[in-house]
């Protein structure tokens, strides 16, 4: 059995962070699948990110449906974390968001959203960009259905991240401070991407060589990975709810808050 309640703290923060950073604002959503029951995740009801209490968080099935009674609105497209645990058994945590330096990838699909700065390296070689109306033609494009959210999982495939045509991005990881991070930098590599496109001249994105080299030197609770999920996570205030699994010793922050005054 895994610790329960660190999870949902660790979602807790997930949620802030992403809200701090600007990645979601009254939408977007962030989910962890249950670490003892993978036909299981949690996910915010419907309530903005920033706002995410852990009391808020609901238990769901893979149908995208609450486990037990809910009375409360959920999100409307919690089909997009239900159709993507579904799919892919090796993801573990999934965002949501329409982060608006992500949208013009979308649309003009003759210049690809790749990584081209270090910290962009995790979003992957291939960012696919899905489009509802391929499938399902005129819609609000929003993913309100399991059908809808299964077409969505087929075009993200084994990939990190797919745009969705004029709404936003859907992005998968096999841990939740992965798919921050990874949702975090996505934007920012967005704008350097777009930066350069207006300096003109030819795109160099990084190689393939490159984001596998990246890649093979990450570890979840490395250094250096703990270190921005700690700095974000009190830039957010929300330190005190840090738990290192390793039991080694954690920044609150509480220091911190004395730069506000
Ligand atoms: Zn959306």
């Amino acid at each position: 059995m895994s610790n329960l309640d660190t999870v949902l703290k660790d979602l807790v923060i997930a949620n802030r962070i992403l809200a701090k950073e600007e990645v979601v604002d009254a939408y977007g959503h962030i989910s962890i699948r249950n670490p003892d029951n993978p036909k299981h995740f949690f996910l915010a009801r419907s309530v903005a990110p920033e706002l995410v209490e852990r009391d808020d968080i609901v238990e769901l099935g893979l149908d995208g449906q609450p486990v037990r009674e809910e009375k409360r609105a959920l999100y409307l497209e919690r089909f997009i974390h239900a159709a993507i645990y579904e799919a892919r058994p090796d993801i573990q945590a999934v965002v949501h968001a329409h982060a608006e330096d992500i949208l013009p990838f979308g649309i003009a699909q003759a210049t690809p959203l790749r990584p081209v700065i270090h910290s962009g390296s995790f979003i992957g070689a291939n960012v696919p960009v899905w489009d509802i109306a391929d499938k399902f033609g005129d819609t609000n494009l929003l993913v309100t259905n399991m059908a809808q959210g299964r077409d969505l999982a087929k075009c993200l495939a084994n990939n990190n991240v797919a745009l969705m045509r004029g709404h936003g991005f859907a992005s998968a990881a096999r841990s939740l401070i992965e798919v921050v991070r990874l949702s975090v930098y996505l934007p920012r590599n967005a704008r350097a991407l777009m930066r350069a496109k207006m300096l003109g001249g030819k795109i160099k994105y990084l190689s393939k060589g490159e984001i596998d080299a990246r890649n093979k030197g990450y570890s979840p609770y490395s250094t250096e990975t703990w270190r921005a999920w700690e700095y974000w996570a009190n830039k957010a205030g929300i330190g005190h709810l840090l738990t290192r699994p390793d039991g080694r010793p954690v920044h609150t922050g509480k220091h911190d808050h004395k730069h506000d005054h």
